[in-house]
């Protein structure tokens, strides 16, 4: 009797459902590195070597801790390169009885694996993946018969199921849920913005990258410097830095934006919670401990906590609530393509190319970057929201289906009809001169309202509001909006939109391909 386990490359934690109460003299723990999966869009090469790099990590500590791996690297020459493939020619090397997996985060793996067992002709258990917080079948109950399904009450109900930062008697500790009113501070110069640990190449690291340099030297992004963390003892080690250096003014800066600083007090260990690296508990009971210590404010301590057990549990919900059908969602019917400068970041608007600039760079922005910049841009513009999905699942280190569609389909561009937001995110070249210091070396004039040196956002806003006036202008969280636009006079919204048309003209349709199959 042997069982095969096949870990995929975002389940590498060692107290993985598949690992428990299993006699590990009987099992084979299957690790696969395949190109399908590599290259179903054109990820980021920083993304595909931090994957890799941590799944080799990981096949080692499971081995010294006395599990039997079979690891396939991707230049095997008998790599079939898919899941599939590889699960079939295992189980008959290995004359495995039967399959023991934990369910795919993303639909189209899990669709795979269901076909496993008729694949390979033994039984395949496929048990759910309870390293998050809520279940699946939980998230249903709470949504079932709600007629909104607002984040905010769901993270309630989480703060009380986890009993993080609640007081005995059930009230949340500080006398509110929810603290962002504190968290919505300029960036500033002068401040001691911390540097993120540097975790150095290992001899496992440098053979990944030289095998993305060699495989995948063609995808978007800079490969080197590397410098994540790729091991569970390295993701403690990140943890335990932010802990002490950015935690206590995360809330403060959560929304600023300055150039040269790419994580200001961001944790940056949204790939170590996605791979498994570290548990999303684990990481919010360490910020309740620094609070607890008197080492954080509540407004830091709190909104951090919120993007994990509130954001991040939600958007998984929401995702397999809509799945398949959430991916080809067009509520607003946007079908203008994804322009070039997406990809190569040549704009003279300074705030797409710092952002994109970064991403580049990092294969990291944070929050407000992707969705008041790079997202709200997108959805000004009308641009087709599958196109702006597929960029930014390509190019973020952190992008796995699961959570990037729910934040770009339903949070960043309102193409889910408002399931998840209650009203579009954009704003006007105000708001990026307000939260960032982008504005002071544009190109652009932020103050100019039109013309053809005024700030497109500037524009672009009034034309967005404009142009989805029937199903914008009576949502109540809109109201003050619309009362501006009506009272413009008709030549000045001509005007508006007429130099929005104009600017919109100058984009040109990405034609390089960078997202698509090679
Ligand atoms: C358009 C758009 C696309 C995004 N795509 C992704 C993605 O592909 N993968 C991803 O993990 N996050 C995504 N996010 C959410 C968020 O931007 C990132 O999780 C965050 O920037 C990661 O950086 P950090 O670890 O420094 O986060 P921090 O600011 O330090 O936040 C702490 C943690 O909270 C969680 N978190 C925060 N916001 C969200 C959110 N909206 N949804 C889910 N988790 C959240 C993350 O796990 C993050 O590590 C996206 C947001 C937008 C607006």
């Amino acid at each position: 009797m042997t069982v095969l386990i096949p870990v995929l490359g975002d389940q590498l934690s060692q107290s993985l459902a598949s690992l428990r109460n299993v006699d590990s003299g009987k099992a084979i723990v299957l690790l696969m590195e395949v190109w399908d999966e590599a290259t179903y869009v054109r990820h980021h090469k920083k993304k595909i070597a931090f994957i890799f790099s941590a799944m080799r990590h990981f096949g080692d500590d499971l081995q010294a801790s006395g599990w039997r791996v079979d690891y396939v690297k991707l230049d095997d020459p008998a790599n079939t390169q898919s899941f599939t493939g590889e699960v079939l020619r295992a189980a008959k090397r290995h004359k495995a009885t039967s399959i023991r997996t934990v369910a795919g985060s993303e639909y189209r793996v899990l669709q795979a694996q269901r076909a496993w067992a008729a694949e390979v002709g033994i039984p395949c258990d496929i048990l759910d993946d309870d390293r998050f917080i809520c279940s699946l079948e939980e998230f249903s109950h709470w949504a079932k018969g709600r007629k909104t399904l607002r984040m905010e009450y769901f993270y309630r109900e989480m703060r009380m199921k986890t009993g993080l930062l609640m007081n005995p008697d059930d009230t949340p500790v500080g006398g509110q849920w929810n603290f962002d009113h504190d968290n919505r501070d300029k960036p500033a110069s002068g401040l001691n913005y911390p540097t993120p640990e540097r975790f150095d190449p290992d001899p496992v690291t440098k053979d990944v990258l030289g095998l993305v340099q060699q495989r995948f030297g063609d995808h978007f992004g800079d490969l080197e410097p590397f410098v994540l963390p790729v091991t569970r003892d390295q993701a403690l080690k990140a943890l335990d830095e932010f802990i002490s250096t950015s935690l206590s003014d995360f809330g403060r800066y959560q929304d600023a934006m300055m150039t040269g600083q790419d994580y200001l007090y961001h944790s940056r260990l949204s790939l170590c919670l996605n791979t498994g690296l570290l548990s999303p508990i684990e990481v919010c009971k360490a910020a309740a401990h620094a609070y607890e210590q008197g080492d954080a404010p509540i407004n830091s301590v709190e909104g951090f906590i919120r993007q994990i057990i509130g954001w991040r549990e939600y958007m998984r919900g929401m995702y397999w609530r809509d799945m398949p059908q959430f991916a080809s969602r067009n509520a607003l019917a946007a079908h203008r393509p994804l322009p070039e400068l997406f990809w190569t970041g040549n704009t003279d608007m300074n705030c797409l190319a710092q952002s994109i600039g970064q991403t580049r760079k990092e294969a990291y922005a944070h929050h407000i970057q992707r969705l008041m910049i790079l997202g709200n841009f997108a959805l000004l513009a009308g641009l087709n929201p599958q196109e702006v999905s597929d960029w930014f699942l390509v190019v973020y280190f952190d992008a796995f289906e699961w959570v990037e569609l729910p934040n770009v389909i339903g949070m960043s561009q309102f193409a889910d009809g408002g399931k998840i937001a209650s009203k579009p995110y954009v704003g006007s070249g105000a708001y990026i001169k307000r939260m960032s210091d982008y504005c002071g070396s544009c190109h652009f004039d932020v103050k100019q309202k039109t013309g053809p040196n005024a700030c497109p956002f500037n524009t672009l806003y009034w034309d967005f509001l404009a142009r989805h006036e029937t199903r914008f202008s009576h949502n109540p969280r809109m109201k003050n909006m619309y009362a501006t636009w009506y009272r413009f006079s008709e030549e000045r919204q001509r005007d508006y939109r007429s130099s929005a048309s104009t600017f919109l003209d100058t984009l040109t349709p990405a034609s390089s391909g960078w997202a698509g199959k090679p």
